[in-house]
């Protein structure tokens, strides 16, 4: 079987994680390595390896991620505005083999990304 990943043992309770929402389809948690003042990590809780491996099926559970980041980003008070990241792939910097976005705020940001 394969190795669970990081993420999926902060869904399991196996590490902890600065868990700041959670419903029956995903959580958000504080990044462990924060890239901006505020760097949240939202994941769903069923396991699809990255962006390009989702399903047709999983189209609502996607905009889901998406409802649950604009409540967050307004709930931490981002209304300067906020960057919502995913890497997707060893090309696209992909480190945890998890489905997951950024929210990244309280600086601004540039562009292009590096
Ligand atoms: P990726 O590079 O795959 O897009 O993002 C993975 C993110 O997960 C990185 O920003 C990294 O800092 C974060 N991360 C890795 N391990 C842990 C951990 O154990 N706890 C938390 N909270 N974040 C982690």
């Amino acid at each position: 079987m394969a190795e669970k990943t990081i993420f999926k043992r902060i869904i399991d309770g196996e590490i902890p994680a600065k868990i700041i929402y959670q419903d029956d389809l995903c959580l958000a948690f504080h990044d462990i390595s924060p890239q901006a003042p505020t760097h949240v990590i939202v994941i769903p809780r069923k396991e699809i390896p990255s962006l390009a491996a989702i399903a047709d099926e999983d189209a609502p559970l996607l905009g889901h991620l998406l409802v649950v980041i604009r409540d967050l980003a307004k709930q931490l008070q981002l209304e300067r505005g906020f960057r919502v990241v995913n890497n997707c792939g060893p090309y696209g910097g992909q480190t945890v083999d998890h489905l997951h976005f950024h929210l990244l705020g309280e600086r601004p940001m540039t562009w292009p990304p590096g």
